[in-house]
């Protein structure tokens, strides 16, 4: 499986989608392929990081768990 050269959907630069992602993807069962360059899934993810969300409940579930 050769390397891909693919177009971010945020910045619009070509980013490589190497043999060895294309083979973790798969192995993870994702069908699409990226849509976005390394650098821009990283901001996402700092992002959703940043705002809190979900990423605060285990915690959460961590302190009520002195109950038992
Ligand atoms: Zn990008």
């Amino acid at each position: 499986m050769p390397d891909k050269t693919l177009l971010c959907k945020d910045c619009n630069q070509e980013f490589v989608f190497s043999e060895g992602e294309q083979a973790f993807y798969k192995e993870k069962g994702f069908e699409n392929e990226p849509q976005r360059c390394p650098d821009c899934r990283r901001a996402k993810k700092a992002q959703r990081r940043n705002s809190g969300g979900y990423n605060s409940a285990p915690r959460n579930n961590y302190s009520a768990g002195g109950r038992w």
